[in-house]
This record gives structure tokens, sequence and C-alpha cells, in this order.
């Protein structure tokens, strides 16, 4: 069983920039998922999780 997550279906935080440049304690940076912080996401793999990657990804969300 071999299911590596694609890396190019990474999706970043929208405050990922102000987490990187020193702005935002990481306890506040949003999951690009579920854009809450702490991440509240269904379990990594799970059949919600990637319905919510799905719904992320339609919408063509990069920030
Ligand atoms: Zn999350």
């Amino acid at each position: 069983m071999s299911s590596n997550p694609d890396k190019t279906s990474v999706i970043w935080s929208p405050d990922i920039d102000r987490y990187a440049r020193g702005d935002m304690p990481v306890e506040q940076v949003r999951c690009a998922l579920c854009r809450l912080a702490p991440c509240e996401c269904p379990a990594f793999g799970s059949d919600a999780y990637f319905a919510l990657l799905d719904r992320r990804h339609a919408r063509g969300e990069r920030s």
C-alpha cells in the first residue's frame, strides 16, 4: 500500500506568507484546507478529507 500524497496538490495557507515573514505565530496560521486555526480538518486520507481537498481545488484558490 503506497499512497504518497501528490506533491503538486499541496495548497498553501492564505497566511503562509505572513508566517514566513515572521509576522504571524504558527498557531494563528489558518489551515489551507479548512481555513481554521487551529486546523479542524477531517483525518488525513479520509473521504471527508479528500472531499475538502476537492472543494479547495475546484475553487481554484491560490493565495
Ligand atoms: Zn485544516
